[in-house]
């Protein structure tokens, strides 16, 4: 178990000897923290110096794993028609949420700041990366991958441990799943549901992430009114529409970035989006509870 990106990461290991599990669990343990220090959104560190940079309209040269971010962020905002937008950070701390203590108790902000952040359309695409050099044509770009590294995280995670010659092997990162290799039976992979319990269990045989984006975990609080960690980036402003959503993908940068979009993109969208992603699958919960479902196989969409 491993303590990084506010959330345990659990990797289990099948058909191994102690020997490889205990040097494979060794270099999962250096990779976590090594990318805790360089992807935390606030805590002094890799991610901090670049956005200071991009604030201060310079140019700053960035790690393998943070270019890998952005390159990434980029397609999936254009995907999502921006609903994934990981630039969005300086309304993310606007609204309180660079912290570790939930539920937040802090009122929310006022309009006149928010509508100013929303003013400057933060995106990733003002971003240009040339190798490893970053600068951004817009200085208001705060880069947050919250939404992402997880995605990020997971794979590098397979990597390492495929390194270690692993049967099979899955990770579980508070309940987002990537199943790196499944070896010779199928793991059991649990989609989350809202507050804590179990919505379906899956098996599977293959390389596959299941993601889940919600707004029951991590919200503020303040005189009764509830406002999710997940922000419309074409409002500034929390959303609600959507309790859960869930993507299943081989890419896991598409299943995390994805889930997050799907609650952004609410009731009305969340099918196109989920499409416009090309989705094996996404899972989505309402605000009445109920469920609904979309398989690209089943759908025949290819
Ligand atoms: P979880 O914490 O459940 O894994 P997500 O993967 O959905 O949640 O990431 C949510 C985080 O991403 C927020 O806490 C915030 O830092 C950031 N964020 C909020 N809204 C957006 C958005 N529209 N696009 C990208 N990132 C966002
Ligand atoms: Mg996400």
């Amino acid at each position: 178990m491993f303590a990084v990106f506010g959330t345990e990461v659990e990797v289990q290991l099948r058909d191994t000897v102690p020997a490889r599990a205990q040097a494979a669990y060794a270099d999962v343990g250096t990779l976590l923290q090594r990318l805790h220090r360089e992807l935390h959104p606030w805590e002094e560190g890799e991610l901090t110096a670049l956005n200071r940079s991009i604030a201060a309209g310079g140019t700053h040269t960035t790690t393998l794993d943070l270019a890998a971010l952005i390159e990434a962020s980029q397609r999936l905002e254009t995907a999502t028609e921006g609903a994934f937008n990981p630039a969005i950070g300086a309304l993310v701390e606007l609204w309180g949420f660079h912290t570790s203590n939930y539920p937040i108790t802090d009122p929310p902000p006022a309009a006149d700041p928010i509508d100013a952040l929303v003013a400057h359309s933060p995106s990733t695409r003002d971003l240009v990366l040339e190798e490893l050099e970053v600068r951004s044509a817009n200085s208001a770009v705060q880069l947050d991958f919250s939404g992402i590294a997880k995605g990020l995280a997971v794979r590098r995670v397979c990597e390492v441990i495929d390194r270690h010659s692993v049967g099979a092997a899955m990770v579980n990162a508070g309940g987002d799943v990537m199943v790196c290799s499944a070896g010779r039976r199928p793991w059991r992979v649990a989609v989350r549901a809202p507050g804590g319990g179990v919505l379906e269990t899956i098996e599977v045989d293959r390389p596959l992430a299941v993601f889940t984006s919600g707004n029951y975990y991590r919200y503020g609080d303040f005189d009764g009114e509830r406002y999710a960690h997940i922000l419309d980036p074409s409002t500034g402003r929390p959303v609600s529409e959507i309790v859960q959503a869930t993507v299943i993908d081989s890419n896991p940068m598409t299943a995390d970035a994805g889930a997050t979009a799907l609650v952004v993109a609410g009731a009305d969208e969340w099918e196109r989006v989920a499409d416009l992603l090309d989705a094996e699958t996404a899972i989505v919960i309402d605000a009445d509870g109920a469920v609904s479902r979309l398989d690209k196989r089943r759908a025949g969409r290819r």
